[in-house]
């Protein structure tokens, strides 16, 4: 249970946009369907790099009839899909038609090992399952023992290996079928992070939670989206920055392009080529644009924003930026997969600031000894509250109730302070985990990993500072008596059963005994301390 302290109502920051509509209450699925209605022949999604096209009347009928397909195939109510797949332009067609369906989505890394793919399958209690082609094996391999999948299929055109195309659930849908799926607070979407501590963990996102982001992100004071523009999707959608550019892409008649991954020149040419106006991305995308000589080689005079997130910007990178794009407005916008996006938006250039509350959403910050609210320009402890917060972590309550205390107060873990003017600065982060490059690394899993190897007792995973990265995982373990172990080779051994994004680029220091409070919890505080720490 989380501490609570005295809260003052003058500490409490509320969104003070005019004429804030109220969150749609319909089914999500309807309120996108009504927007893609308006876009018709207008594209909803290109592949940035094969300019394969789908256009929002083929997006519309493909949700329409891939649901109805679903439910004939076996699908029922508040099942669980997970995707498997990098961006691809029939990923968040096959998101929307299994939520029509009345399915819940979850997308793994495909990154994953097999192993990382059967806990996160097992875990969020999947029974379906569509995959790109290229990561069949790996899903073949995390499912050998699961009883509980009832089919596979495979994204794109064609089947393989005897697992049919995600085209063969289309299924003429009659015209009395009732495609819209979750509303209020049915779960649709369980994307996965660990949040304050511990294992990644399902996070419930609601309709209503999507509704909020959607309803207003558009606003100039947020993202400014209009149907002209062109949103760049190179953000995985497994992430909920990826996905919630993704749906607020086609909740606004926009056009998405999606890259499967980064390759400078393959992402510079997709801006050139496809006239991209709107860019998100984490840190070193924003460093790589600040800074790098081949950006000046090609025209990306279409660009009129870009967003950063997932991950501390340097007010000195967002400055270089800004001079380098003087037409641009360079945004950054702070969230967490539990609160469905980003619950801060700064509405033009302010190095270094989140920027204000969004629509919808209160924020304060704590006193970290004590709970109590703080006024301006005092660090503590981010609450945010609202409609866009999750309604806790799938099956496991306890951890629910360590993020949201019993006034609706989701504590994030992050330090930061307000001006008197209301915006938002972040400082430091005292939860336990690491950003690599934005994504999500949860020390427990590498500890609970290491552990498991023949010559070490105990172990400890904190983020060292990296300038490129954000922050490396770097392990301190202890050695069973009677072993010797080369750090190299605990490197190698970790890089061999993780996803690339995890190893320890950071280290591995042998140490004597790992910190520990008398209840047994690791004082990561004390590793970050000595003189090799982060
Ligand atoms: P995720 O759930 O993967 O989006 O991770 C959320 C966490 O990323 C937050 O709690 C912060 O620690 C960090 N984060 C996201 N956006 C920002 C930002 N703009 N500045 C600093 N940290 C951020």
């Amino acid at each position: 249970m989380v501490a609570l302290g005295v809260e003052k109502e003058e500490h409490v920051l509320r969104c003070t946009w005019e004429n804030i509509e109220p969150v749609p209450q319909e089914p999500l699925i309807t309120y996108i369907l009504n927007k893609c209605a308006q876009a018709g022949e207008i594209d909803a999604l290109v592949d940035g790099v094969s300019g394969e096209k789908l256009k929002y009347s083929e997006l519309t009928a493909w949700v329409r009839n891939v649901s109805y397909g679903w439910r004939a195939a076996g699908l029922e109510a508040d099942q669980v899909v997970c995707l498997v797949t990098p961006n691809c332009i029939l990923a968040l067609p096959t998101f929307l038609a299994t939520v029509a369906a009345s399915g819940i989505v979850t997308f793994a890394n495909p990154l994953y090992t097999p192993d990382e793919l059967h806990r996160h399958i097992n875990h969020s209690g999947s029974s379906w399952i569509v995959v790109h082609p290229l990561f069949l094996p790996s899903v073949q391999a995390a499912i050998k023992d699961n009883k509980n999948i009832k089919g596979i299929y495979i994204l794109g055109n064609e089947g393989k290996d005897d697992v049919q195309p995600v085209t063969s659930l289309w299924k003429e849908a009659p015209a009395d079928w009732v495609c819209d799926g979750a509303s209020g607070d049915q779960v649709l979407h369980l994307p996965y992070s660990s949040g304050t501590t511990g294992l990644p963990k399902g996070v419930e996102i609601t309709a209503i939670n999507w509704l909020a982001v959607l309803s207003c992100i558009g606003r100039k004071e947020y993202l400014d989206i209009r149907s002209e523009d062109v949103i760049l999707g190179i953000l995985p959608f497994f992430h909920i920055f990826g996905i919630g550019m993704g749906l607020a892409a086609l909740s606004h008649g926009a056009t998405m392009v999606t890259l499967p991954r980064f390759i400078p020149d393959v992402f510079l040419k997709a801006l050139q080529t496809y006239k991209v106006t709107l860019v998100p991305v984490v840190p070193p995308l924003a460093i790589f644009l600040a800074k790098h000589e081949i950006v000046a080689k090609f025209d990306l005079s279409a660009v009129k924003s870009i967003v950063c997130g997932a991950a501390p910007l340097s007010g000195e990178v967002q400055e270089i930026l800004c001079k380098r794009f003087p037409e641009v407005t360079v945004r950054q916008g702070f969230g967490m997969t539990e609160t469905t996006l980003a619950v801060f938006a700064s509405e033009s250039n302010e190095p270094g600031a989140v920027g204000h509350i969004t629509a919808h959403s209160e924020a304060k910050v704590v006193d970290m000894e004590t709970g109590d609210s703080v006024g301006p320009n005092v660090d503590g402890e981010l609450c945010v509250r609202g409609p866009v917060i999750t309604k806790g972590y799938f099956n496991d309550e306890k951890a629910t109730r360590e993020l949201i205390d019993s006034s609706g107060w989701l504590h994030t873990g992050d330090v930061g302070h307000f001006s008197e003017d209301g915006v938002f600065y972040i400082v430091d982060r005292i939860k336990e985990l690491i950003k690599y490059k934005g994504f999500q690394v949860a020390p427990a899993e590498l500890e609970g990993l290491l552990v498991t190897h023949e010559a070490i007792a105990d172990a400890a995973v904190i983020g060292v500072k990296d300038e490129e990265a954000g922050e490396c995982p770097k392990a301190y373990i202890v050695q069973k008596p009677g072993k010797t172990i080369d750090p190299e080779d605990i490197i190698a051994w970790v890089k061999e059963r993780v996803a690339p994004f995890k190893r320890l680029r950071g280290g591995v220091e042998i140490i004597d005994a790992i910190p520990r409070s008398p209840a047994g919890k690791i004082l990561r505080k004390n590793l970050r301390e000595q003189p090799n720490g982060a």
